[in-house]
């Protein structure tokens, strides 16, 4: 008899289950509940949702969305919301999960949740992915709200989509409703510096990490995955800080330069081309993204999408310096590989919650009707990250692993800590 080989994992199921492991060994390190334990490994509310859209030609497109809500027990649900064709279940479930662990570790009074349409948005006009989004948002109205779920941008989503949310939740409910997502436009309540939020926020745990190894950045060469919010604010932090992009990438391939790149010019060439891609960049020589991933740099950040460093490619990674500006681009095995040969791993949940810290910004002053300068924003942004970096780090030493480790030993920690306080409803 001949068993049939088990399917290769699909990258979300990898997030997810990456994610749970995550959650073990952190339960193993606090001695946590095994009923806790058990609670924390589930999400606590899963919407499927069916999304039909009129297309321009008549015919209608039936698109699945989800809303995942892994935990509230700090607050309400916080997460963006992705268009991609590869959504799933799994991928919106370990996503979720990770902001739980985000709120937590920034210590935000905020729990953890996710959404996600399965759609090619490239393949769809603006007027369809705007009414594509509303429809969503009209179908997943009776669990979000500003004290229920507050979603935001992600992947292939930005201001113009939280716009349209804000819209449809108005026009359902006859009350303007700027609070019930962040990540809006500046004239609609969004906050000022959200944007750049991300960014400035893995540039600045780079440049924490850089210090405690003795490395200045003069002499740093990085190398960037993926050239959209994260990945450009975050190359344009890095250069404006003396440290040298040698390399940056997006879906159309990578671009490198030894003496390094003008990030400022490669932001223009992408907000000037029609795709907004990196592609017809001149002046640089081409690579592919696995090879910019295995370059020889210090620094490596990789801010597109999850599960690309993987063990079939981790040996091959030289930087010492690895930072998550994307969620989850290292999976749990490669993790593993990497701390074995002493690389550093400024892990998601720290390295990229200057978008949810000021999300949270953005929902306090939405809620108050009462908008901030910015540097009030960027001067809190830098408290709320050098307070999580500087625990991290010290939780690292306490329990003698890495900072990923750390991270969610902290995070869980704190969640499970709240749920007890609250007691098990009834
Ligand atoms: P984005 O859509 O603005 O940019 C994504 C970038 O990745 C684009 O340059 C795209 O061309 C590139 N890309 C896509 N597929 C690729 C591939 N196969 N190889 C190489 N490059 C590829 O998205 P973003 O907001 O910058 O988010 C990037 C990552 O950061 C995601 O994992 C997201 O969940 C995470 N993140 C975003 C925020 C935020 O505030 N935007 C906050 C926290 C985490």
């Amino acid at each position: 008899m001949t068993l049939a080989m088990p399917a290769a994992k699909h990258a979300g199921e990898e997030l997810r289950d990456s994610a749970l492991r995550q959650l073990d060994s952190a339960a193993k390190a606090l001695n946590l509940d095994p009923g806790m334990h058990q609670f924390l490994s589930t999400p606590e509310r899963t919407l499927i949702v069916s999304v039909p859209v009129v297309m321009e030609e008549g015919h209608l497109e039936v698109f699945t969305g989800y809303r995942v809500q892994h935990s509230t027990g700090r607050g309400p649900g916080k997460g963006g919301i992705r268009f991609h064709p590869s959504v799933s279940l799994a991928e919106v479930e370990g996503l979720a999960m990770l902001m739980t662990w985000k709120c937590a570790v920034t210590d935000l009074p905020l729990g953890g949740a996710k959404g996600g349409v399965a759609v090619d948005p490239r393949k769809l006009t603006r007027r369809q992915i705007e009414r594509l989004t509303k429809r969503y948002t009209a179908a997943i109205l009776p669990i979000i709200g500003p004290e229920q779920d507050i979603p935001a941008p992600d992947v292939n989503t930005d201001d113009s989509t939280m716009a349209w949310i804000v819209d449809t939740v108005t026009m359902m409910t006859g009350r303007h409703s700027p609070a019930v997502v962040t990540g809006k436009p500046v004239e609609l309540g969004g906050s000022r510096g959200r944007t750049e939020a991300t960014g400035r926020g893995v540039a600045f745990v780079t440049l924490e990490a850089m210090k405690r190894a003795g490395r200045a950045p003069e002499n740093t060469r990085v190398a960037v995955q993926g050239f959209g919010n994260v990945g450009s604010i975050t190359a344009k932090a890095l250069a404006e800080a003396g440290c040298r992009i040698v390399a940056i990438s997006d879906v159309s391939g990578g671009y490198t330069s030894a003496s390094g790149i003008d990030v400022p010019k490669a932001i223009a060439h992408v907000q000037s081309s029609k795709q907004r891609l990196l592609e017809g960049f001149s002046g640089l020589s081409k690579i592919s993204n696995d090879e910019l991933l295995a370059m020889d740099v210090d620094v490596l950040v990789p801010a597109a999408l999850e599960g690309v460093i993987t063990p079939a490619n981790a040996g091959s990674v030289r930087a010492k310096l690895v930072v998550e500006g994307a969620n989850g681009p290292v999976t749990a095995d490669a993790d593993r590989m990497l701390a074995d040969r002493g690389v550093t791993i400024v892990p998601d949940v720290l390295a990229n919650a200057g978008g949810v810290v000021v999300s949270y910004f953005e929902w306090v002053q939405s809620r108050a009707g009462f908008y901030w300068e910015l540097d009030e924003v960027e001067k809190r942004l830098e408290i709320y990250m050098r307070r999580a970096m500087e625990l991290v780090l010290s939780t690292s030493k306490t329990y003698d692993c890495t900072l990923r480790e750390a991270a969610f030993i902290v995070a869980v920690d704190r969640v499970a800590r709240a749920i007890e306080r609250r007691g098990i409803f009834p």
